[in-house]
């Protein structure tokens, strides 16, 4: 459903690519830097692409006195320096939480992806600070708005249909009728800014968190504007702001998100505090506008002239009642794409 865009041919050498994530890292905190070093240095990167390899990238955090392994298949494109700093950026979350015993020092769920996302934020703002090459800039900013799309929007729908879906279960509705749901829930998601074929109404089969983990999906959303909501804390607040969130990352699992949070001093039963977020994805969003698409001929903005997608920029206030966010102690792979 993702519109492809033209890429950048530039490549970033390994060593340099590294330097400039560890770079981006150091200027955070020199102790991050340090933690990301090691993971170099003890030689737990695997980068290259090789035959028979799996593909994607991951961080695996086997136990707390380990230093992590990182898997990436890195080729050279400023995508794949995102990639490294955000699977870099899981390792440091682990090594900060090494204090804990093997049960809890794995973050749960709803706080997994906030140093991934959080490093890979770091790293951008250096790389596009500093790249003045359009396409590689128009790259990078496709990558987080798509990954933001992924992830919140998406992610978000899918738990709605999936609330739907249990309560049309309860009235025993024929599958018929879940995919006539999930048709509709389709449209609304996507409007009129693209054709929906009618074999769309099966994909909610393949979502395997619907029948595996239940109502999981939704922390996707909330880790993700969570970190972005955080950045945004960053950026006003500056050196003041990095203690409370190294004492985030620390926690690991060993408490549910909402008391690790606030613990730090975050509220987030508090709209403004998601507002952050939103304003973060609007600015990037903002950029991408103003950014030209496709060669020298025909060239245009990149503005999809969407105002469904601004609309959504907005936070809304969260519902009365106070029930706790879930600590989901198992991981998997994101559901849709
Ligand atoms: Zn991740």
């Amino acid at each position: 459903m993702y519109a492809p865009v033209a890429g950048s041919d530039k490549k970033y050498e390994y060593g340099k690519a590294a330097d400039m994530v560890l770079d981006s890292f150091s200027a955070f905190d020199p102790k991050v830097g340090e933690l990301a070093r090691r993971v170099f240095d003890e030689s737990r990167v695997d980068s290259e692409v090789r035959k028979g390899k799996r593909d994607g990238a991951f961080c695996w955090s086997v136990v707390p006195e380990m230093t992590p392994y990182v898997l990436l298949n890195y080729q050279g494109n400023a995508r794949d320096v995102a990639t490294m700093a955000h699977e870099l950026g899981h390792a440091i979350h682990s090594m900060l939480a090494s204090h804990h015993s093997a049960f809890t020092f794995h973050s749960s769920l709803p706080l997994a992806e906030t140093a991934s996302t959080f490093g890979e934020m770091m790293f951008t703002d250096k790389l596009l600070a500093e790249e003045t090459d359009d396409a590689v800039r128009r790259d990078i900013l496709f990558k987080q708005v798509d990954d933001a799309y992924a992830t919140i929007m998406r992610q978000s729908y899918f738990a709605m249909f999936e609330k739907q879906a249990h309560e049309m279960i309860q009235k025993n509705a024929s599958v018929d009728e879940l995919c006539a749901a999930y048709m509709e829930n389709l449209k609304e998601q996507f409007g009129d800014s693209l054709e929906l074929s009618d074999e769309f109404k099966w994909e909610w089969v393949s979502i395997p968190h619907i029948y595996h983990t239940p109502f999981y999906v939704y922390a996707y959303a909330f880790g993700q504007l969570l970190v972005f909501s955080l950045y945004q804390q960053y950026k006003i607040e500056g050196d003041s702001f990095k203690p409370r969130y190294l004492k985030i990352l620390s926690a690991g699992g060993s408490e549910a998100p909402a008391k690790i949070l606030e613990e730090a001093g975050i509220n987030i039963r508090d709209p403004k505090f998601w507002q952050g977020g939103f304003d973060v994805l609007e600015k990037l969003v903002s950029e991408l506008e103003k950014m030209p698409v496709g060669g020298k001929k025909g060239r245009r903005s990149a503005a999809c002239g969407n105002s469904k997608v601004r609309r959504l920029l907005k936070a809304k206030p969260p519902k009365e009642g106070k029930e706790e966010i879930r600590s989901i102690k198992s991981r998997s792979e994101k559901s849709g794409f």
